[in-house]
C-alpha cells in the first residue's frame, strides 16, 4: 500500500493559540530548555515565533549563536550547485523553468558539458557538488541521464582534485529509482516541499506531476525505504505563512524520526527570489522580511540543534553574514543557476532565479575567514559511512567534533595551498594557527599530523 502523510492542521492551530499570551519568563524558560540541546516541541516553537520584543529577540539570537558554537564550532561547509538541465514538465508559478515559459532558453548539458562544468568547479576549489535539474529528463535516457551525470561528476578530475561528494536536488522518485540513485553513490537527496499548506500548494503548482502533493510529501519515505538515510528537507519561504510552514515541517521531521529512527540531515531555507517571467516570484504572497528570516533560522537552530542548515546564494552577502552566526552550517559559494553557467556566466536567459550574492568562491571564503569561520570541504562522514542514524549517534554526544574540526582544517588547508589567492591564503593560514591554539590537545595533535601530511603534498586526508 502506498504511504500517505497528512499535516495535522489542528495541532498547528492549537500550538499557535496557546503561544499568544505567554510571559517573558516563560519564553526565557524555553531558551534554557533549548540549551540542553534536546530540541523543542510544537508549543515551544510557536511561542518563540510570537516574540516581538527586541530584548527577547536578541536573547533568541544569542541562544541560537551559543548552540551553533557548541555543536558546529566555527566550521562552515562550502558547496556549489551544478544545474545540468532546465527542461521541466511542471508548472510551478514561481520558477523560471516551468514548462509554459517559452522565453527561457532550454538546455540539457550532455556528459561532456557536465564534465567541463565540473572541471571549472574543481579549479575554483570545490569538492562538494549539488546536482540540480528540472523535472524532465531527455527522452530515451530518463533517469539514466541523472545516473550518468553523477558518474561523470565523480569521474572528472584535475591535478590534485576530484569531487568527493555529489548531493542531488531532484524530483521525487519511486522506491526502485531511489535504489538506483543510492547505488550511484549520492550523498544527500534534497527535496523541498515548497509549501506544506495544501490550498497554496494547489494554487502554485498548476500542472504536471508536481501537482500531486502526496507524491511529493511522501518522497522521503520512499527514499528511506530504498536505503537513502541522508535526506535534506526545505520550504520555499514566501508562498504561505512561515509560522504554519515551520510547524508543518516539524511534523514531517517527527514523522521520519518515528518511522525510520532518523530525521533529515539538513534543512534548507530558500526564500523566493525574482525569476524570469514570474509575477509571484517578484511579489510573494507571504513575503518574509529579513527580520523574520533571522527569526526562522534562529528558531530552527533551537528546535533541531543537530540538523545541518543550508543557506544558498539566493541571499545577499550582507544578510548572509548576519544569518551565518545564527546557526547555518553549510553555504553555497560562487553559484550559477543556469545549465552551463560556470563556462558562460553571462547566459542568464537560462537561469532559474536571480542570485543575491554574485561573488566568486575566493571572495566568499576570504570574507567568512575574516569573520573567523573555517570553510570546510569535508566529506569524511559520508565516505566513512557515518550517515543517517550512525551520524546522529556521533553528533548527539558531541563526538562528531573529533572528526569535524580536523577535517575542516585539513580540507581548508588544501584549498589554501592549491586554489586560494595570495591574500586569502595569508588570512586563512593565520586563522588555522589561531584555531589550533583553541583546540582540545588531543584533537589538536591529530590535526597537526594531518596538516603535516598535506604540507608534504598528500591530499584527501581525513579522520
Ligand atoms: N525540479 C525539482 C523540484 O522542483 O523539486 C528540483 C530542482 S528545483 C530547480 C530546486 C528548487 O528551486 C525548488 O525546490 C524550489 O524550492 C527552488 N526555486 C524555484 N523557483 C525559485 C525562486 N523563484 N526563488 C527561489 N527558489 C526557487
Ligand atoms: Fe520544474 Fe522544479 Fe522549477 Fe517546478 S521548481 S518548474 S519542478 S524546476
Amino acid at each position: 500500500m502506498s504511504t500517505v502523510f497528512n499535516i495535522n492542521d489542528d495541532r498547528i492551530q492549537k500550538a499557535l493559540d496557546q503561544a499568544k499570551n505567554l510571559s517573558d519568563n516563560q519564553v526565557r524558560d524555553i531558551f534554557q530548555k533549548a540549551k540542553e540541546l534536546k530540541g523543542l516541541n510544537d508549543n515551544d516553537i510557536a511561542t518563540l515565533m510570537m516574540i516581538e520584543n527586541q530584548d527577547l529577540l536578541n536573547e533568541l539570537y544569542h541562544t541560537a549563536f551559543e548552540i551553533k558554537e557548541i555543536i558546529y564550532g566555527k566550521r562552515l561547509v562550502i558547496f556549489a550547485p551544478l544545474y545540468i538541465s532546465n527542461y521541466c514538465k511542471n508548472e510551478c508559478l514561481y520558477c523560471a523553468f516551468r514548462a509554459s515559459n517559452k522565453d527561457l532558453h532550454r538546455k540539457a548539458l550532455n556528459q561532456e558539458e557536465i564534465s567541463e562544468e565540473v572541471k571549472l568547479l574543481l579549479q575554483q576549489g570545490h569538492k562538494r557538488i549539488l546536482i540540480v535539474a528540472g523535472e524532465s529528463y531527455p527522452p530515451h535516457e530518463g533517469l539514466q541521464y541523472i545516473l550518468d551525470a553523477i558518474a561523470t561528476t565523480y569521474a572528472t578530475k584535475i591535478p590534485n582534485a576530484e569531487v568527493r561528494r555529489v548531493n542531488v536536488n531532484l524530483a521525487p522518485m519511486t522506491v526502485d529509482e531511489f535504489k538506483q540513485l543510492k547505488n550511484a553513490k549520492i550523498g544527500t537527496f534534497q527535496l523541498f516541499q515548497e509549501t506544506y499548506h495544501i490550498p497554496t500548494y494547489e494554487k502554485m503548482h498548476v500542472a504536471g506531476k508536481k501537482r500531486d502533493y502526496q507524491w511529493r510529501i511522501t518522497a522521503f519515505d520512499r527514499a528511506m525505504e530504498a536505503g537513502i538515510d541522508d535526506v535534506g528537507i526545505g520550504v520555499l519561504f514566501g508562498l504561505a505563512d512561515w509560522k504554519y510552514e515551520i510547524l508543518a515541517m516539524m511534523q514531517q521531521i517527527q514523522h521520519l524520526e518515528q518511522k525510520f529512527g532518523v530525521g533529515p540531515h539538513t534543512i534548507s531555507v530558500p526564500r523566493l527570489e525574482p525569476a524570469h517571467g514570474s509575477d509571484i516570484a517578484s511579489n510573494p504572497p507571504y513575503p518574509v522580511s529579513d527580520q523574520d528570516f533571522k527569526k526562522i533560522v534562529a528558531i530552527l537552530r533551537l528546535a533541531v540543534p543537530y540538523t545541518g542548515m543550508i543557506l544558498s546564494t539566493r541571499e545577499n552577502a550582507e544578510l548572509r553574514k548576519d544569518i551565518l552566526a545564527l546557526g547555518i552550517s553549510q553555504i553555497s559559494a560562487g553559484s550559477r543557476t543556469n545549465p552551463g553557467g560556470y563556462k558562460d556566466s553571462e547566459q542568464f536567459d537560462y537561469a532559474q532565479f536571480q542570485l543575491g550574492d554574485h561573488r566568486g568562491i575566493d571572495e566568499v571564503i576570504q570574507d567568512i575567514t575574516k569573520d573567523g569561520y573555517i570553510p570546510s570541504f569535508c566529506t569524511g562522514c559520508y565516505r566513512l559511512g557515518r550517515t543517517g542514524a550512525d551520524f546522529m549517534d556521533l553528533a548527539k554526544p558531541g563526538e562528531i567534533k573529533k572528526h569535524c574540526q580536523p577535517n575542516a582544517i585539513s580540507t581548508f588547508l588544501e584549498y589554501l595551498i592549491d586554489f586560494a589567492s595570495p591574500k586569502t591564503k595569508e588570512i586563512g593560514m593565520q586563522l588555522i594557527q589561531d584555531t589550533l591554539k583553541t583546540m582540545d590537545p588531543k584533537i589538536r595533535q591529530t590535526t597537526e599530523r594531518m596538516i603535516e601530511k598535506i604540507q608534504q603534498g598528500k591530499r584527501d586526508v581525513y579522520v
